[in-house]
């Protein structure tokens, strides 16, 4: 085992490479702080990659309150779909009303309710709805996002896939968001900006010594172990915030995370048109159903408390059960344990602010500041992907009361690598990509937008014909896409390329794996004899 110690002393070192440490390491470093940080997996492979990838206010927040987050998150929307056209686009969501829809007990709105209209005995009524629709469309300033209208599902195409007994739905907006792709586009444009990314390498201590951090990390592909030297410590581990304070920095902290599991389970296409659901269930909690990679339907999430952040979450049977019963009581076509194709879990690392139930826990941030050993370390509990962006400007906000920080906010605007271009142009770029690299389908060329967007033909670069795009591994994924992946995206196996840089793992088979990992394996062992 190699032990080296770098000389250089960064001014931030940010453990977590989930969207909050990146976000915080893209901001950071556009503000010419210097900035390193280490993720002990891949990019996003923890929370970050396992969200039901909404950018959204957060309707059912309003029940509780969080006024403050469901604002900064609604106009966020906009802000983060003007950056990243490629990886967001707007959604419009079916809100089928039912008079047996019921409220969770505890919370503010229902309790107010049993007390003010007893009678309502913890139903949700439609004025209520219409009155959290109407403040969702108006608190966050609309411009881009069309606003609520109500549906007939008699004859609205919207009904067809839904059980004859619902008969009235409100439609309202929202986007969606490649959850992964995010995190990786913001370590990108920190690394262009100057940050430092290491993943595969964890950090297993910080101590102070004098009025610096010196931070141990271990690669946890060759064991070797390196020592940096940092001003200040961010701590943007998400569900393993808390084993980093109490030990890794063996901080005397009270600051509790709470966490809380949530699953999805994902199916063929269930219905043919483009729009969401939002599924009200008779216990108070709402599931969504969403149009998926082109061919399949995502349905969750789940609540449940999850013991520790080292039990890799699963979708439990009874959570795959619950969702495909919370389902049932919707679809007409039934769906059973058969009509799963993929499923997958996440933790959310949520700030522990003593709520009762797992679904009423607080899903806004908090953002602690430790001067106790000397230096100043920062922890970032819960937060959402939505609000990543201002999560980040509140960090540099509390960076700078300690460090230097000459610009101010800048992020808001900026496009991520590939965004730049207008939020309604993705079918354009689609088009000028088709007609100059004739040989990509419709389905190539869209995914490749998507994924890329004005960088597609720097990774095509000068192909005439499929074949100069050398191996093709399956469903159109190619040697230059994966080399890209390698070189710039940082992946290293083939998971990392079919689970958080696309979703490709839905289409190719057991031995199309075998053979990219293979290939990756040797590809990385050439790239890395070449340095
Ligand atoms: C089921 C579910 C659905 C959600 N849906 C939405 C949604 O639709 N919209 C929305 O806005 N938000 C949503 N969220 C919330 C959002 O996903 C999270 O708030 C966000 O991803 C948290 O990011 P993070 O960076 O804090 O944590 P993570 O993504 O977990 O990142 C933390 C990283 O730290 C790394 N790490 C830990 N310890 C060490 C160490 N010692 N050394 C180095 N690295 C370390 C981990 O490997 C991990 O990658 C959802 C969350 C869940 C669980």
């Amino acid at each position: 085992m190699d032990n080296r110690s770098e000389n250089t002393v960064s001014d931030l070192f940010v453990i977590g490479g989930g969207i909050n440490g990146c976000g915080i390491a893209r901001d950071a470093a556009g503000r010419g702080l210097s900035v390193t940080l280490a993720e002990m997996n891949d990019l996003a492979s923890a929370t970050s990659s396992a969200s039901t990838k909404l950018f959204h206010g957060g309707l059912r927040y309003l029940e509780y309150f969080e006024f403050r987050l469901v604002r900064e998150a609604l106009i966020e929307r906009e802000t983060l779909l003007r950056a990243m056209p490629h990886i967001s686009w707007p959604m419009r969501f079916v809100l089928p009303y039912h008079k047996d829809m019921r409220f969770e007990a505890d919370t503010p709105t229902s309790k107010l309710l049993a007390v003010v209209m007893p009678w309502t005995k913890g139903r949700r009524p439609a004025w209520l709805i219409r009155l959290g629709l109407f403040l969702y469309d108006h608190l966050g300033g609309r411009k881009i996002l069309p606003a609520t209208s109500t549906l007939d599902l008699r004859d609205a195409p919207e009904g067809a896939p839904l059980q004859d007994r619902f008969v009235k739905a409100y439609e309202y907006s929202d986007c969606w968001v490649e959850d992964s792709r995010l995190v990786i586009l913001n370590a990108r444009d920190a690394e262009a900006r100057g940050a430092r990314i290491m993943t595969r390498t964890q950090v297993t201590s910080a101590v102070c010594e004098g009025n610096l951090w010196r931070i141990e990390t271990r690669d946890t592909e060759t064991g070797d172990t390196t020592t940096h030297f940092a001003r200040m410590l961010i701590n943007a581990a998400g569900p393993w915030v808390g084993d980093i304070i109490q030990t890794k920095v063996r901080l005397n902290s009270s600051e509790g995370v709470r966490l809380v599991r949530g699953s999805h389970i994902v199916t063929r296409k269930l219905y043919d048109h483009d729009k969401c659901y939002f599924f009200q269930g008779t216990d108070g909690r709402i599931i969504f159903a969403i149009p998926y990679e082109r061919d399949f339907t995502l349905l969750g999430t789940t609540d449940a408390e999850h013991a520790d952040p080292s039990l890799t979450p699963e979708c439990k049977p009874e959570e795959r059960d619950y969702l495909l019963n919370f389902a049932n009581e919707y679809f007409k076509q039934q769906l059973s344990d058969d009509d799963i194709v993929w499923t997958y879990s996440g933790v959310r690392p949520l700030y522990d602010d003593g709520a009762s139930s797992a679904t009423a826990a607080t899903r806004d941030y908090t953002l602690k500041v430790d001067t106790e050993s000397g230096a100043p370390m920062l922890n970032v509990f819960g937060g959402k992907i939505t609000t990543y962006r201002r999560l980040a400007e509140s960090a540099l906000a509390k960076v700078g009361n300690h460090l230097t920080v000459e610009k101010g906010r800048w992020t808001a605007g900026v496009p991520l690598p590939g965004g730049n271009f207008p939020v309604d142009g993705v079918e354009d770029l689609s088009a000028a990509l088709r007609r100059d690299y004739p040989f990509l389908g419709a389905d190539w060329a869209l995914r490749l937008v998507r994924a890329y967007g004005t960088e597609a033909r720097e990774m095509l670069g000068d192909a005439t014909r499929a074949e100069d795009l050398g191996v093709e591994f399956g469903a159109t994924l190619t040697e230059a896409e994966v080399r890209w992946l390698m070189t710039r995206e940082y992946a290293r196996c083939a998971d990392d390329v079919i689970w958080r840089r696309n979703k490709l793992g839905l289409r190719l088979d057991t031995p199309q794996v075998r053979a990219l990992d293979e290939w990756m394996g040797e590809r990385a062992g050439q790239m890395a004899a070449a340095e």
